[in-house]
């Protein structure tokens, strides 16, 4: 399967930026209801990502028309993320996704940013990346480096 859109239900907003961090287009919108959520996966033949037991009792997910997998809610989002990638038999992507949108990175020459980013950031990092999206925009900072090394400890 070629990086599939993954939405999230209005419980799982954690688990989505977890999910861009790790390379995926993760959508949320906060507060979408069950049929909302089922029609957006319909139309960008999406995989729905949901804690809700009522949503898997409906026909179209219980006979596969729409893919759904059911997140456990006593997992830790970290936890959550491992046992997505594996049920879904997802490798953890070399480009991460914005943690914002989901939008995809593109990476951008430093002397473009001079004045756009802060100093201290300019100073240590070569390398920068903005979303194609939203424009927010990215470098390999302490943050990154955290991302990383949960999603290297993970065992999938
Ligand atoms: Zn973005």
């Amino acid at each position: 399967m070629a990086n599939p859109v993954i939405l999230c239900d209005a419980m799982l907003g954690g688990l989505a930026r977890w999910l861009r961090a790790a390379g995926y287009e993760a959508q949320f919108i906060y507060g979408i209801d069950d049929r909302t959520l089922i029609q957006q996966a319909q139309k960008k033949d999406a995989i729905i990502l949901s804690s809700d037991g009522k949503l898997f009792e409906r026909n179209i997910i219980k006979d596969g028309s729409v893919r759904a997998l059911f997140i456990p809610r006593d997992m830790t989002k970290h936890e959550q993320l491992a046992f997505v990638l594996k049920k879904l038999n997802l490798p953890v992507l070399p480009i991460p996704r914005c943690m914002a949108c989901g939008g995809e990175l593109i990476e951008i020459p430093k002397d473009q940013l001079k004045g756009l980013i802060p100093p201290k950031a300019y100073a240590a990092f070569d390398r920068f990346w903005r979303c194609g999206r939203c424009g927010k925009v990215f470098w390999q900072g302490t943050h990154w480096q955290k991302i990383s090394k949960v999603l290297s400890t993970l065992q999938i």
